[in-house]
């Protein structure tokens, strides 16, 4: 076999696939990561970092509702772990951008208490107490208290600290341009020839290089604006500002600047900026922030985040004779939010063939008769 048998190889190097090999790593296991472009040069850097289980499920989304709960409530202890991330326990807004939303705002804080998370419901004088930057005309939102946000680029910094420290070995700008069998093996196709192993994981978000996946991914392009704080300290949390006809907009407050977004736009793999698409996320920041008007601009970026047909993750295993694929993907809006709960179950099901029962949802057999659809 061309490559070492126990070990595992696994494939992308941003939110899933550094989140897996530290945990393999962690476990013991020889890893060996390999990375079309740079760690995190994905989705996982463009990202905004929030922490928000509340804000991000829709309705019909409870089993990843919970998901996501527990993966926040292991992001303190990863924290400990890897040392600064910039893991904040800050908490979380969601505001009514306009008095007709203020119904939805109101529906959502309802309907995520009612699944068990603490939301506070503010209008008037205590909105403007918690958030008095914000423009006489935002009239009520909610805080989820127990929510917060990390900064991905120090993240993905930790990550490779603690990847190295543990000995997984990392080849950046080493793509891969096929995943098969060659003799019942899991088989992955580079340009410096095939590598083989036991156990391959496939993280690669929206796939590069051609490489082709047994389900459908979408790229849902996110644009993003950094500007500079008015003033240090000025915004105490992420907050979104919800509306009904244009969707949401939000603002993450990191230490040395904020991060404006986001657009979500499926123009498949075109990572460009457009006008329309700064325009509208500096519109609705204005609106809520009139403060903003002098502020400055320090950076604008895109990203594409991975997206299966029914918006939700996927963990698909493939079986072949003397071993076993696994695709991690469809982190869609909260691969960071994710990465600690996904990480671990995945991890747990992989050596100790144990799926948690939160985990299920989202695990799929490729090998049964009926191949997924997503
Ligand atoms: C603008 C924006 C804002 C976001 N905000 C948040 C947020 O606030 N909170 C949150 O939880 N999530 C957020 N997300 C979502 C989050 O970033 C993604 O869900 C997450 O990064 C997906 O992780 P992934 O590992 O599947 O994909 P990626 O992070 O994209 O990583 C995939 C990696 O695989 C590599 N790769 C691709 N093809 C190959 C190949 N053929 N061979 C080798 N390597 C390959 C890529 O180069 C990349 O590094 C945001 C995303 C965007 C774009």
């Amino acid at each position: 076999m061309p490559g070492k048998a126990d070990e595992y190889i696994v494939v992308g190097g941003g939110a899933a696939g550094l989140g897996v090999a530290y945990q393999l790593a962690r476990q013991g296991r020889r890893v060996r990561l390999l990375e079309a472009r740079t760690l995190g040069s994905g989705a996982m850097g463009a990202s905004g970092g929030m922490l928000s289980p509340a804000f991000e499920a829709e309705y019909e989304e409870i089993p990843l509702l919970h998901a996501m709960t527990e993966s926040r409530s292991r992001y303190e202890a990863w924290a400990q772990e890897l040392g600064d991330i910039g893991y904040d326990p800050c908490g979380t807004y969601e505001v009514a951008l306009l008095p007709e939303d203020i119904p939805y705002v109101r529906r959502r804080a309802e309907f995520v208490q009612a699944q068990g998370t603490k939301i506070e419901w503010l209008e008037g004088p205590a909105l403007r107490r918690h958030l008095p930057m914000i423009s006489p005309r935002i009239a009520a939102g909610s805080y989820a208290p127990e929510e917060g946000q990390v900064d991905p680029l120090l993240l993905i910094h930790r990550l490779k600290e603690a990847c190295e420290r543990l000995g997984v070995q990392i080849e950046t700008h080493r793509p891969v341009l096929a995943c098969r069998t060659d003799r019942g093996y899991p088989t992955v196709d580079t340009p410096q020839g095939p590598l083989s192993a036991e156990t391959i994981l496939v993280c690669v978000g929206v796939p590069l290089q051609g490489l082709s996946l047994p389900f459908e991914v979408y790229p849902v392009r996110g644009q993003m604006v950094s500007i500079e704080p008015p003033r240090p300290g000025w915004l105490p949390a992420p907050i979104r500002y919800f509306n009904r006809q244009y969707g949401y907009g939000y603002a993450i407050p990191k230490r040395d600047r904020i991060l404006l977004g986001g657009t979500a736009e499926e123009k498949g793999l075109d990572p460009s900026l457009t006008i329309g698409g700064i325009l509208e996320i500096l519109r609705r920041a204005y609106h809520v922030f009139p403060d903003l008007y002098e502020a400055r601009i320090l950076s604008t970026w895109a990203g594409l985040r991975p997206a299966t047909r029914t918006r939700t993750p996927l963990i698909a295993e493939e079986s072949l004779p003397n071993g076993r694929i696994l695709y991690i993907n469809g982190f869609y809006r909260n691969g960071i939010l994710l990465l600690p709960f996904f990480s671990e179950a995945t991890v747990a099901y992989l050596l100790h063939n144990q799926l948690h029962p939160l985990l299920q949802p989202f695990y799929k057999n490729l090998n049964e008769s009926t191949p997924p659809t997503d």
